[in-house]
């Protein structure tokens, strides 16, 4: 198998159903976080490129969005059993590009695509897109043109959230992945084209976020933004969007509270709510990297979890031993030793891990797993999105201030609550701010929605309810007469 680093179409766009040279020939380079060194370049697009794709997008719309739900149907499912195909090599560019461990890469990371695009088949087969009250029609029809831009922490899971509703629902569309993704994008996109993926419905431009990104927010003819990535980058796309009053999707990032009441299975519920944090090297936007725990019990967690951290397996993302890799790139790390560093500046407790790489890796963007205890809310690293593994554990007096400490926030992504007495999880999990709370360490429903509340982002994705952002409601009045 060839690696798609050697694969002539990193130098092309897919537009209008053909691979493309870009309008100008200007290169990226795609980093391997493990060794810090170049492994692919990729074409980055220009303006003319998303005006090429919108344009292919456009001539595309009026026959796509008359497909029927059944063409539709048979459309999705083609494109999981070739993606199923592919999977092994999508699972090599994955820990590539994003450092990924393989073992993950081949498991959650791929999975996810497959898992999320069922759904998407399944929230398709459950719609329903005409309804009669009284003597009105309610319609709901694809909104058109979608701009659909993503990062790079689950690249598959990602794209798949996007792409499958949107096909789902009628729409064309043009997709940037990240620019610290692009290799999974591209093989994903051989992937469309295989299945028979109508050309001009599904259009893909590489490029940087204020390049190709801004011209996508900013183009008269895209009419719906969804955008995965950081509050920051999610702002800047809702401001270029306005003056084109385009419909604007924010999944954007979060700083998850992990409630531990008093009557949690501690060696349980600290060893997973670790683990959980750190997976996918804490570059997960629901991660839950704030562990509240009863103050009488701090001690107990604190032990618990310097003994998960020992058994963190730091290293080559391809060798099948380690559990986790790098982090994504030098910003990133920087970012993460900044940070590290005002924990402890600011006085929290290092139970394990801190700053600088493991001592076995002196190359590649690997941060040592890092737990910090006694950590106050107030501090920079309890209130800004780390995306690295780094733990906080803050003690709590009593069930309010958890759920206080939980809600002072400024993102409102996600929540967990551990408890033996459902009773009380429920009521704490109610008092919860945020789009999602995991329950007792229930793991992922693919047909649950997901976004945010606060800064975490506007709108939702998977289900119905993700459907719902692709579409247009349209009311025939007088539809049937009186
Ligand atoms: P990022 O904001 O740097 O980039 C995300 C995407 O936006 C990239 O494709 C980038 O090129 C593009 N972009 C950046 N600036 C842009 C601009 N001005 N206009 C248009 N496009 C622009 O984020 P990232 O580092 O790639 O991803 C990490 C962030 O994503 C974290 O904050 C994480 O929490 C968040 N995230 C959220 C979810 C969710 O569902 N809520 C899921 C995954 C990741």
């Amino acid at each position: 198998m060839s690696s798609p680093a050697d694969n002539p179409n990193t130098r092309l766009f897919y537009i209008g159903g053909r691979w493309v040279e870009p309008a100008t020939l200007s290169l990226l380079d795609v980093i391997d976080p493990a060794t810090e060194t170049r492994v692919a370049q990729v074409a980055q697009g220009s303006a003319s490129d998303v005006d090429a794709a919108v344009a292919a997008a456009r001539t595309a719309f009026p026959a796509y969005s008359a497909s029927s739900h059944t063409q539709r149907v048979e459309l999705l499912r083609q494109i999981v059993s070739v993606y199923q195909r592919r999977m092994p090599e999508i699972a090599d560019a994955l820990t590539l590009e994003m450092g990924a461990p393989i073992t993950l890469a081949r498991g959650a990371q791929i999975a996810a695509g497959v898992l999320t695009a069922n759904e998407a088949i399944a929230a398709l087969e459950r719609f329903v897109f005409e309804q009669q009250r009284g003597s009105t029609l309610l319609v709901h029809e694809p909104i058109g043109v979608c701009g659909l831009i993503t990062a790079w922490n689950w690249p598959m899971f990602l794209t798949f959230l996007k792409v499958m509703p949107a096909l789902a629902a009628g729409c064309t569309m043009l997709l940037k992945p990240s620019e610290f993704a692009p290799l999974s994008a591209m093989l994903f996109t051989e992937v469309l084209a295989e299945a028979g993926v109508p050309p001009g419905v599904f259009n893909l431009v590489q490029g940087t976020g204020p390049v190709v990104g801004a011209a996508m927010t900013a183009h008269p003819g895209i009419d719906m933004i969804s955008f995965t990535g950081s509050t920051r980058g999610g702002i800047a796309v809702a401001q270029s969007a306005a003056t084109t009053v385009k419909r604007v999707v924010q999944e954007l990032g979060g700083k998850s509270a992990n409630i531990l009441l008093p009557d949690a299975d501690f060696a349980s519920a600290v060893g997973k709510g670790v683990a959980h944090c750190f997976n996918n090297s804490g570059q997960t936007c629901v991660a839950p990297s704030r562990m509240l725990v009863p103050r009488a019990r701090h001690e107990e967690a604190k032990a618990l979890a310097r003994a998960t951290v020992a058994s963190i397996v730091v290293g080559d993302p391809r060798d099948p031993r380690t559990t986790m890799g790098p982090v994504v790139g030098q910003a990133q790390f920087d970012k993460i030793q900044a940070l590290i560093m005002s924990g402890i500046d600011d006085g929290a407790e290092l139970v394990s891990g801190g700053t600088g790489r493991p001592e076995h890796l002196p190359r590649g963007y690997f941060v040592r797993p890092t737990v910090f205890a006694g950590v106050r809310n107030d501090m920079r690293i309890a209130r800004e999105e780390i995306f690295g593994p780094v733990l906080c554990i803050l003690p709590y007096d009593s069930e309010d201030e958890a759920v206080a400490i939980a809600n002072d926030s400024a993102y409102g992504l996600s929540g967990y609550v551990q408890g033996a007495d459902l009773e009380r999880a429920h009521r704490v999990a109610a008092r919860l701010r945020t789009g999602t709370v995991n329950i007792n360490d229930a793991r992922g429903d693919p047909s649950a929605p997901i976004g945010g509340y606060k800064q975490s982002g506007n709108g939702r994705e998977k289900s119905e309810a993700g459907m719902l952002e692709y579409l247009e409601t349209k009311a025939l009045l007088g539809y049937q007469r009186g």
